[in-house]
């Protein structure tokens, strides 16, 4: 994994190293062109999860690319770009084209279920090539299964130009696969300490920071205050913008904020609908409970902030195992 300067995020979604090769997708052909090229390779994904390469019965942090003739049919075929770089088994330049799997093809593929991985538990783990391909995958292949209608007058759409457009055949209106932009909060105090919630529907003693939907209309700058204000009761300001990272859970943009506690602000009180508990920690609090919290996850953007504040990586329950 690429080493970050101190300060900065460890976003593990946001690793990429393939060129998108965007002026490719217009070609009439593209598909034929790509199945002819001996050097083409198939990212083949059943409900949203890939195979990885396997060494002597252990799996390997590396996607498992197939040769075309592999992956005799699809539901959805999305040209995903070229590789930059060589990787242990494939070239630099290699195209990668993502194909989603029907169950009776992803049998045929692999019969396994227990070789098919998902992004949550594998993502930290991939290279960087690897990594965004999922990211990029996965995002692509959530989007097309909740739009294949038009949105104007509900006709199925047909997929077009390498998988980057859906086109309705009655009033000829294009839909491009869209991400939904979310704020996620760092939010500190006067005494520098960091505010966790905890969710009613999560488990007891999962924490982290809090986050939202940017709504219509609506810069960034005001969805932290406002979705701050909804979640915590905290009026919030001097909203600083920290990074982002594609969450492909379904097709979210991430975008990470800090911003510290107004001195006029009213008390802290959980909304009770989305956040059931709020709380403080300093860092040597933080530090010391880790090991006994469940934190976000390793290939999250809110992990990535937490560490950040923190100063070094955290170790919580959910990777003790505990
Ligand atoms: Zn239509």
């Amino acid at each position: 994994m690429r080493h970050l300067p101190e300060g900065e995020l460890n976003l593990v979604l946001a690793r990429h190293a393939v060129d998108r090769d965007y002026l490719s997708r217009s070609r009439p052909d593209l598909f034929d062109e790509l199945w002819q090229n001996p050097l083409t390779r198939v990212l083949a994904m059943y409900e949203g999860q890939v195979l990885l390469l396997e060494t002597e019965g252990r799996v390997q942090p590396a996607l498992r690319l197939l040769e075309v003739d592999a992956v005799p049919s699809a539901q959805l075929r999305v040209y995903l770009g070229k590789s930059v770089d060589a990787s242990a088994n494939e070239p630099a330049q290699t195209p990668v084209v993502l194909a989603v799997l029907s169950k009776n093809a992803a049998d045929l593929v692999e019969p396994d279920s227990a070789k098919w991985h998902n992004l949550r538990k594998s993502g930290a783990g991939l290279s960087d090539r690897d990594a965004g391909l999922f990211t990029q995958a996965l995002a692509l292949a959530n989007w097309h299964d909740t739009h294949k209608h038009c949105p104007s007058c509900g006709t199925p759409s047909v997929v077009e130009q390498g998988g980057w457009v859906r086109r309705c055949f009655k009033d000829d209106q294009e839909t491009y696969p869209r991400t939904d932009p979310a704020i996620i909060v760092a939010i500190v105090d006067a005494q520098d300490r960091i505010l966790l919630g905890s969710q009613g529907v999560w488990e007891q003693n999962r924490w982290s920071i809090l986050a939202g939907f940017v709504e219509p209309g609506e810069s960034l700058g005001a969805a932290v205050i406002r979705e701050m204000f909804e979640e915590s009761g905290l009026v919030v300001e001097d909203p600083q913008y920290l990074g982002s990272q594609a969450w492909p859970f379904p097709y979210s943009l991430m975008l990470g904020f800090s911003a510290r506690v107004s001195d006029s602000s009213p008390s802290m009180v959980a909304d009770g609908i989305e956040i059931e508990k709020l709380r403080w920690f300093s860092r040597e609090e933080l530090g010391a409970a880790a090991h006994e919290m469940l934190l976000p996850n390793r290939i999250s953007i809110a992990r990535a902030i937490i560490e950040r504040w923190y100063g070094e990586k955290l170790v919580s329950a959910t990777e003790t195992g505990a």
